[in-house]
């Protein structure tokens, strides 16, 4: 599982799969300290070099703590890596319970952390146009930061805003008028995808496959039918706001400012855990040293070199900090540890060659994501494959092994679109960790598929906390 990056770096986990290529979770051996590697293939597309210089171009103008910082960029061949910040607690998306949705309060915190980012993404004249919960990732704590800057574009230059054309975005998030192949403005076009996300956090469900006139569901909003679902699963007061936001003419929307005054917005709930996950780690056991946001003006005016590498990472931050893991199961180490920024970056930046030295002395799971999508089993890699595989076959999921412990599924999704994933098994000590991650196709769906591929397997599966020999 593990696979040497550049010396002293490993590739410890496919953390998810893009249009070009994979992000990477890259681990540094000796501090421990964590990079997100996304690894762009340039032969896949003829466009991808163009698209990737543009998304290095505005994600590296970008410093704030609700987005994820870019650290550099290393130009191979055929292949570029971008160094970013590391989102432990994964993607928004994960805490999305299908049909369910989260709690209010914890929508709410989500909420407003994604408009205090739209926010300063504006400000500086940038459009993300491509906000959605899977580009939306969470640190250890839980912090929403913005990510996947594929799509964006500056619409705003020294105080001129230019009218965007391109119909660009996914589906069930983009604004009606990107669909309508004319001028828009970019400012309500992502403001109309943070409503669509509201109604995503608080249903589970999203409102519509896209919000055109062939589409039942989007006529049924603009009839103002909301006895209907999602509309009924929502309280009132975050109704009224939805309708502002998810008003189809773009200058009677809601802006930020008035997003900031609305009523729910301004609601104060009790601050309780938000995650749902586990939260085990003692306060104190980690420490997070260097937030990765201040840029030294050495390291941040290094310009790129061709072929070479790019930073826009401070060489060192002071006073390192490791993860200190006190905890005896696999799944406080999973979801307890935390990482401190990277310090050794320019190691991976300047590393000219890959492979390099086997051998790695880190349990794997010390460094993973963390999923909902996942479950330990009491049985051995090989017979998990095999339930695995008798149970896809029951639900008439086509599956291939497509390496020693990983599965791809391919089935549809209710609208009879593809839907592709993968299950890795790793053996932990005596458990097997069977992860679920989606490789394309409607990540809500995928989630429905995994909730009944768990329960089919419920004889095999480890309930309550795993533990770790040591
Ligand atoms: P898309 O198909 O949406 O355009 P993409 O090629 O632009 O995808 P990203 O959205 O940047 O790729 O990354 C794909 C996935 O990888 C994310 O949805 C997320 O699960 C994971 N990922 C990306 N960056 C990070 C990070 N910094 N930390 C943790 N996980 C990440
Ligand atoms: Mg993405």
């Amino acid at each position: 599982m593990v696979t040497p990056f550049v010396d002293g770096w490993d590739f410890v986990q496919t953390l998810g799969e893009g249009a070009y290529g994979e992000v990477k979770l890259a681990v540094n051996r000796s501090t421990q300290e964590a990079v997100a590697v996304k690894v762009i293939n340039l032969t896949k597309s003829k466009g991808a070099a163009d698209s990737v210089r543009k998304e290095v171009c505005i994600h590296r103008m970008l410093t704030n703590q609700r987005v994820i910082q870019f650290y550099g960029q290393r130009k191979e061949p055929n292949v570029q890596f971008l160094f970013l910040e590391y989102a432990s607690g994964g993607e928004l998306f994960d805490r999305i319970e299908p049909d369910q949705g989260m709690p209010q309060r914890q929508a709410h915190n989500y909420f407003l952390q994604l408009i205090s980012g739209v926010e300063y993404l504006h400000k500086k004249g940038v459009t993300h146009r491509d906000l959605k919960p899977e580009n939306l990732l969470l640190d250890e704590h839980d912090n929403l930061k913005i990510s996947d800057f594929g799509l964006a574009t500056v619409f705003r230059h020294q105080g001129k805003e230019r009218l965007l054309g391109k119909c660009c975005g996914t589906p069930p998030y983009v604004a009606p008028e990107v669909l309508k192949k004319k001028e828009y403005h970019a400012e309500p076009s992502d403001l109309w995808s943070c409503g669509v996300i509201l109604v995503a956090m608080l249903a589970g469900e999203l409102p519509w496959d896209e919000p055109s006139y062939d589409c039942k569901e989007f006529c049924n909003w603009l009839d103002k039918r909301v006895e209907l679902t999602p509309w009924v699963k929502i309280d009132t007061i975050v109704l009224a706001l939805l309708k502002k936001m998810l008003s189809e003419v773009p200058s009677r929307r809601y802006t930020i400012t008035q997003i900031k005054n609305d009523r729910w917005y301004c609601k104060t709930f009790k601050r309780k855990g938000f995650s749902r996950l586990p939260s085990s780690s003692p306060p104190g056991s980690f420490k997070r040293v260097c937030t990765g946001t201040d840029l030294s003006p050495s390291s941040a005016n290094r310009e790129e070199t061709p072929g070479k590498y790019s930073s826009s990472q401070p060489s060192i931050c002071g006073g390192l900090g490791t993860s200190t893991i006190d905890s005896s199961s696999v799944e406080d180490l999973i979801y307890g540890v935390s990482f401190s920024q990277p310090v050794h970056l320019d190691d991976m930046l300047l590393g000219s060659q890959l492979p390099c030295t086997p051998g790695n002395s880190q349990t794997p799971f010390q460094k993973l994501v963390k999923r909902m999508t996942r479950f330990f089993t009491k049985y051995s890699v090989e017979e998990s494959i095999h339930s695995l595989l008798e149970v896809l076959e029951k639900l008439g999921y086509q599956a291939k092994q497509t390496s020693a412990g990983q599965l791809t599924i391919t089935t549809q999704d209710k609208r009879r679109n593809p839907l592709t994933f993968k299950a890795t098994l790793v053996d932990m000590d005596g458990n097997v960790l069977v992860d679920f991650r989606l490789s394309k196709g409607d990540g809500l769906e995928f989630k429905r598929k995994f909730v009944k591929i768990k329960g089919k397997l419920a004889s095999i599966i480890c309930k309550g906390p795993v533990q770790l020999q040591r």
